[in-house]
């Protein structure tokens, strides 16, 4: 298959590094099916089609699922309590991270509405902005 110019997809190292250190979060687009998703891969999960191009997406969104840990791993062993959460972004794709200071389920309720938490902690971390159903207060 034919290319134009340098390979547009970036390891996983880079793309871990980038919402670790850059403070951004990736996604990757298809150029077929236009499909986006915010998990690394080398092709598209709906069509096959590849090299997939890179895109950067907005630090908020909405919670879709979550649970309160109230045993943590070792990456983690310090921050409990904490939540997993899977986040629906705005500028779309889904990501798993995690919230610091949960220890209700009420808190991650889906619909909550969460911001890309940049830190020096690892993983995705992100932040409530606002309950489910509620509108964030204005800045
Ligand atoms: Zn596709």
């Amino acid at each position: 298959m034919a290319t134009e110019g340098p390979p547009p997809v970036h390891g996983i190292a880079d793309f871990v590094r980038g919402y670790e250190a850059e403070e951004i979060l990736l996604a990757f687009r298809c150029p077929r099916c236009r499909s986006l998703t915010a998990t690394w891969g080398l092709a598209c999960s709906r069509c096959g089609a590849r090299p997939l191009e890179e895109a950067r997406l907005g630090p908020t969104g909405r919670i879709v699922a979550g649970t309160v840990v109230a045993v943590p791993g070792d990456e983690l062993l310090n921050e409990a309590p904490y939540a997993y959460v899977v986040v629906a972004l705005d500028d779309g794709g889904r990501i798993s991270g995690w919230i610091r200071g949960v220890d209700r389920e009420a808190d991650i309720a889906p619909g909550t509405l969460v911001r890309f938490a940049p830190s020096y902690r690892p993983g995705v971390q992100f932040e409530r902005i606002a309950p489910a159903g509620e509108r964030p207060e204005p800045p």
